[in-house]
């Protein structure tokens, strides 16, 4: 398993694995890498002869008042992880090396990214397409792997490859979930005993709206609403939002029919969590 910290590294492996005829998959992660990140890694070795680890705190996708000073990282324990997930290399840039003091292009969208995470964070999905259409011109993978933990970004992603003409398929993989039913985070690692206890609330509260709309309820707003007070009934939780939408066009909906998607970002403390789940 190599470390790459350049992009001329990434062009001259790659160019050797096209060279033979390998199809090559792409992971792309912020690094402190858990077993959610585990499951897309170990996704595209079975799909893939060749997986890239992209390991990067963009800084670009984060907001002034955010998180990119204190966001976890350590290159040495991710390495780890990836090798034993059996894929190839890590690209772990600097931020000088992905945008040189004269960066000047953005990759925006004028669909998608206003509404759910847009709407408290603006600049976030201009940031992530264009770090991700980067490490689509860097890696030239066959494949790119996403978390259905970020759905938004899942959809932006799959919508943007297509606008864009990309030629790659993305894969989106299921949210993995703590035995308590607590999804997955690098962010995880801000809350407290009792933070971390009353994080459950973002599970427990989407259960129980995904429990009625399995027994037949299509008023989006009652659910949502019900979300809402279960939320509420947490001290410690303080909601951003709690939506209904469409899936995967992210369009407001009224009436429960066809496929939507139920989405959540909750502090707990201050520190923002997201969960969601889709119903087909
Ligand atoms: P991040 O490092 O948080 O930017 O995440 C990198 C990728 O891993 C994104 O595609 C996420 O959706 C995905 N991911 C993060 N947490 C989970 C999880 N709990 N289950 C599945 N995928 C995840």
């Amino acid at each position: 398993m190599q470390i790459l910290k350049t992009i001329d590294e990434v062009r001259a492996l790659v160019k050797s694995w096209k060279k033979e005829g390998l199809s090559v998959g792409l992971v792309p992660t912020m690094g402190y890498l858990h077993e959610g990140h585990k499951s897309l890694i170990v996704k595209s070795v079975e799909q893939n002869d060749r997986t890239i680890v992209s390991d990067f705190v963009n800084p670009m996708q984060f907001g002034p008042t955010e998180d990119l000073a204190t966001y976890p990282r350590d290159l040495q324990r991710d390495a780890e992880l990836v090798e034993s997930a059996g894929a190839d290399a890590i690209f772990n840039p600097e931020p000088e090396e992905m945008y040189l003091p004269n960066f000047s292009s953005f990759v925006d969208m004028s669909t998608l990214t206003g509404g759910l995470c847009g709407k408290t964070r603006p600049i976030h999905f201009r940031g992530v397409c264009t770090v991700v259409s980067k490490l689509f011109n860097i890696v030239t993978p066959d494949r790119a792997y996403f978390g259905q933990k970020d759905a938004q970004q899942l959809a932006v992603i799959k919508h943007m490859v297509s606008d864009l003409s990309f030629g790659i398929e993305i894969v989106g993989c299921p949210i993995v979930r703590e035995e308590d039913g607590l999804a997955k985070s690098s962010r995880n690692t801000y809350l407290s005993a009792d933070e971390r206890q009353a994080a459950l609330v973002l599970s427990k509260s989407l259960e129980f709206g995904k429990n009625m709309i399995a027994n037949g309820e299509k008023d989006a707003k009652m659910v949502v609403d019900c979300i809402k007070k279960e939320i509420e009934k947490e001290p410690l939780a303080k909601i951003d939002y709690v939506e209904i939408v469409s899936w995967p066009d992210l369009e407001n909906v009224d009436t429960i029919d066809g496929s939507i998607l139920c989405a959540m970002a909750v502090y707990i403390g201050k520190t923002r969590l997201i969960d969601n789940f889709i119903v087909e």
